[in-house]
């Protein structure tokens, strides 16, 4: 079947003032949890990587944004309306799960900032089983974005602007106060000094470079 690049939006869910999840039609796309797509409206030539936030079951797409007010795209692809139209090339990255590692049910560390929970999202709504610990590191604790997804006691919110979060703090001060497992697989996603600051940390508690997985938002 030959697939076009475009993709109907079925509907847009906001999740905070600022965030938001695009759900749009999949069209048979098949992808690895952790990829993610380039998008952007149909209307315009503009578009940026997202990763994908929706499980590889999932009937629809679904992609969880920050509207970056002066930023280009992602405060234009909040204005969309049931209906039209988004551009999606991919699936892209290889920001996933090693298949061997998920087998033999090894321990998975998984570190985001804001929307860079996106693809643990995707790996958590994939993957039966999986044994893993997510730290969330956001301000306020309404960007816990649908927590409910995540077993409770693996989830681990991160607060730094109010103290309502499960740890009270950034991602990298739990890393710091902690120990893990020295067999754990880590990954981390989003803001390029939380990976830097946290890859440094689990270094000198002795994890191997090839232990330490990461996706760089910005
Ligand atoms: C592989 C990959 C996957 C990504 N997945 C997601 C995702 O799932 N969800 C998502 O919201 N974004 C994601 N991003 C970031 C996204 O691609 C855009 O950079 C972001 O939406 C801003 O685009 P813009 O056109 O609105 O702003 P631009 O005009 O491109 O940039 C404006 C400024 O905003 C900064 N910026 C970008 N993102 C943020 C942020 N989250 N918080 C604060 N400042 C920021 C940029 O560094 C720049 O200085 C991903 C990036 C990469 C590389």
């Amino acid at each position: 079947m030959q697939l076009n690049n475009y993709h109907q939006l079925l509907g847009i869910r906001n999740l905070t003032d600022s965030t938001y999840i695009l759900e749009v039609e999949r069209k048979a796309m098949d992808f690895e949890p952790g990829q993610h797509v380039l998008m952007g409206r149909a209307d315009s030539i503009h578009k940026r990587e997202y990763s994908i936030y929706s499980g590889n079951r999932d009937e629809n797409l679904e992609l969880l944004i920050k509207e970056i007010t002066d930023g280009l795209v992602s405060k234009n692809l909040k204005k969309l309306v049931p209906g039209d139209e988004l551009e999606i090339e991919g699936p892209l990255g290889f920001f996933g799960l090693e298949e061997d590692a998920v087998r033999q049910g090894k321990k998975f560390l998984f570190v985001a900032s804001g929307t860079g929970i996106a693809p643990f999202h995707s790996m958590v709504k994939s993957i039966d089983g999986l044994d893993y610990t997510l730290l969330h590191g956001v301000r306020y604790t309404e960007e816990a974005y649908e927590k409910d997804t995540y077993d409770p006691d693996r989830y681990m919110l991160c607060t730094t602007g109010d103290k309502k979060g499960d740890f009270h703090g950034r991602v990298t001060d739990y890393i710091r106060q902690h120990d893990f497992d020295k067999d754990t697989i880590c990954y981390f996603c989003g803001n390029f000094n939380m990976i830097r600051e946290a890859m440094d940390l689990l270094s000198k508690k002795g994890f191997p470079s090839e232990q330490l997985h990461a996706e760089v938002y910005f």
